[in-house]
């Protein structure tokens, strides 16, 4: 790269992230990175009418919690701000001027009943009404009216937007770092309205404009601003600016690869499609997210990282820091990528048993709470939840899975598995389990090797199968068919825990 390479993430706070809106802050931070680049924030918040109040800060916490902070943007001025384009909105006129002035843009006059009469005009006859070329010089605009009609209705506070106007008769050839070259006959393009009746410029405008006072080098973006390319690269060239680069990030699909992953999807399918809860403040509605549903924000970059990109290599677990190394914008792919909310658990699962075991420990406290209330003393049996946590993990794809899985370390058995009681709880059961209980109440070393060796050449010397005694040990101390190793269990809970609840079930299950 010749010079520093600067992206941004321009989302419009119409309402929360989408976890598509997240890949492509993603994709920008991970590109900036990689260059020593400059990661901006941009809030495109000019239409009004779809602004809600509290999606700018749900988007800083997103990225925040996602990791992937941003060096500029509101509230860290980089000197290029203002980076809310509310702020920024007495700028963008002058620009539009600047254009009408070249010949580039003109001002349209045509009501919203005109422009609605000449749509179903052509409806009728089978045909399409686009405010371009091939109709402009009939409409009411500054290309059909005199200087001095223009004079007038502007005086006589007649409402206008300003139009591109598209070149007529050209083969544009637009380039992106994803797709390659494209060619586009301007014929088909409208006149985008760039600038409104109400002030405002529109996102086509505003957006051209601040990338080019930010000093945007490359536009990394969604798919569905593909259609946009051509209109931005010609009013770069209408401002005799210098474009960027663009790459149009391909679509998330639905895990069925029909279409694209709506925001309204995660509810029907079962899984969030939003980086944190969030709660719309009109309506009370709570959407989940992937933070409260206890995703740890890596395991779910690291899933993001791979809708649309991969390494090429067979390697999936990848740390930020090694996403930046491997990260190429030439390799994302430009087909979309279906959800998978499995692999997701998958990654999730991969990253919770390689975290370290006090690291789980701690993030399992909550859920015992909730289930033990504050009985127990954090400080001093973090070690116990720890050495749990090490039995058990492996199984474990969320903090919360732990409770199921392990359980009994907490609390003594009330019942017991019936079906599994019926089939190993037999005739001499119970004798054989109180011997067994009196073996292991004078033992005087209780690690888990010796109670192993212990429980192994008891059984052997009684010339039993293992089963009869393992199934009802493992059901007194469980009260299931689960869990991790005996002995492991017996060491952790301890002699004493132990010998009681093998009588316990012996007294219960007699
Ligand atoms: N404000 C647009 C959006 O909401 C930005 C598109 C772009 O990156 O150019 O996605």
């Amino acid at each position: 790269m010749d010079h520093k390479v600067r992206v941004r993430f321009a989302p419009s706070p119409t309402g929360p992230l989408h976890i598509g809106g997240v890949r492509t802050a993603l994709f920008n931070y991970l590109f900036a990175k990689k260059h020593q680049g400059t990661f901006v924030l941009r809030i495109e918040d000019t239409d009004q009418n779809r602004y809600v109040a509290n999606a700018e800060q749900y988007i800083i916490d997103a990225l925040n919690w996602s990791n992937i902070p941003f060096d500029e943007g509101p509230g860290k001025d980089g000197g290029y701000g203002p980076y809310r384009q509310s702020e920024r909105k007495d700028l963008y006129r002058k620009y539009a001027d600047q254009l009408i002035a070249s010949g580039n843009a003109y001002l349209a006059f045509d009501t919203a009943e005109e422009l609605e009469f000449h749509r179903n005009d052509h409806q009728e006859k089978g045909k399409t009404f686009i405010y371009n070329w091939h109709n402009r010089e009939k409409l009411c605009n500054s290309l059909t009216l005199s200087s001095d009609e223009v004079q007038k209705k502007i005086e006589d506070g007649e409402k206008y937007v300003v139009r591109f106007k598209s070149p007529v008769n050209e083969t544009l050839v637009l380039n992106d770092m994803i797709r390659g070259e494209m060619k586009i006959d301007t014929n088909i393009l409208d006149d985008k309205i760039l600038f409104k009746s109400d002030g405002m410029p529109t996102y086509h405008l505003a957006n051209i404009v601040d990338d080019h006072l930010m000093e945007i080098t490359h536009v990394i973006r969604g798919e569905e601003w593909l259609p946009s390319l051509a209109l931005h690269v010609l009013l770069y060239r209408a401002f005799d600016w210098k474009a960027p680069e663009f790459a149009h990030l391909p679509l998330i699909l639905k895990p069925t690869g029909k279409g694209k992953l709506s925001k309204r999807d995660g509810d029907k399918l079962g899984f969030p499609v939003f980086p944190l809860a969030y709660t719309n403040e009109e309506s009370g509605e709570v959407s989940r997210g992937y933070r409260e549903d206890g995703y740890f924000s890596d395991a779910f970059i690291n899933m993001l990282a791979f809708l649309g990109w991969n390494p090429g290599t067979e390697q999936e677990l990848f740390s930020l820091d090694e996403l930046i190394k491997a990260f190429d914008i030439e390799k994302v792919g430009k087909s979309g990528s279906k959800f998978d909310a499995e692999k997701t658990k998958w990654f999730q699962h991969q990253y919770l048993i390689r975290k370290s075991d006090l690291e789980i420990a701690k993030l399992f406290i909550p859920t015992l709470e909730k289930h033990l209330g504050t009985s127990f003393d954090k400080e001093l049996d973090l070690e116990y939840i720890t050495k749990v946590v090490s039995l058990i993990k492996e199984r474990a794809t969320f903090a919360d899975d732990l409770w199921d899985l392990g359980s009994f370390f907490f609390v003594t058995p009330e019942s017991y598995d019936e079906k599994a009681v019926k089939k190993n709880w037999k005739e001499g059961t119970s004798d054989l389990m109180t011997e067994l209980s009196n073996m292991f109440e004078k033992l005087t070393d209780f690690s888990s090797n010796h109670v192993e060796t212990e429980l192994k050449a008891w059984i052997s010397a009684k010339e039993i199968g293992f089963g009869k005694v393992m199934q009802p040990l493992r059901l007194s101390l469980v009260g299931a068919l689960k869990g991790p190793q005996l002995a492991d269990i017996a060491n952790l809970i301890g002699q004493e825990e132990t010998v009681r609840r093998i009588r316990n079930a012996v007294e219960k299950l007699s």
